[in-house]
């Protein structure tokens, strides 16, 4: 049996395109360091947030992110993936085969 499931994808070079228009620095604030990595790796397709209620309960919906970890010390950071980015950096949507 033949699926085909279509996912948008981040093009992490957009990304940072979009990204270094708007920062001033891209070291990390911990150990100055300034080479990040996306934990998604090849995937780039983002995380969420879980949405919660404040008392422990949690939903299955959340605020989408891209999380970008600092190679030296493991600080991570989130970038959040407004409608106003994923309109600059989403790629056409890819088609996986499984
Ligand atoms: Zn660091």
């Amino acid at each position: 049996m033949t699926v085909e499931n279509r996912k948008p994808r981040i093009n992490i070079e957009k990304m940072s395109e979009w990204l270094n228009a708007r920062i001033k620095t891209n070291e990390c604030p911990f150990c100055k360091q300034t080479r990040w990595e996306a934990i998604n790796g090849t995937a780039f397709v983002g995380c969420a947030i879980p949405y919660g209620d404040g008392r422990g309960e949690m939903y299955l919906g959340g605020y989408p992110v891209l999380p970008l970890i600092c190679t030296t010390c493991n600080f991570v950071r989130n970038i959040a993936l407004t409608s106003e980015v994923l309109e600059q950096v989403l790629e056409d949507e890819q088609i996986a085969t499984q």
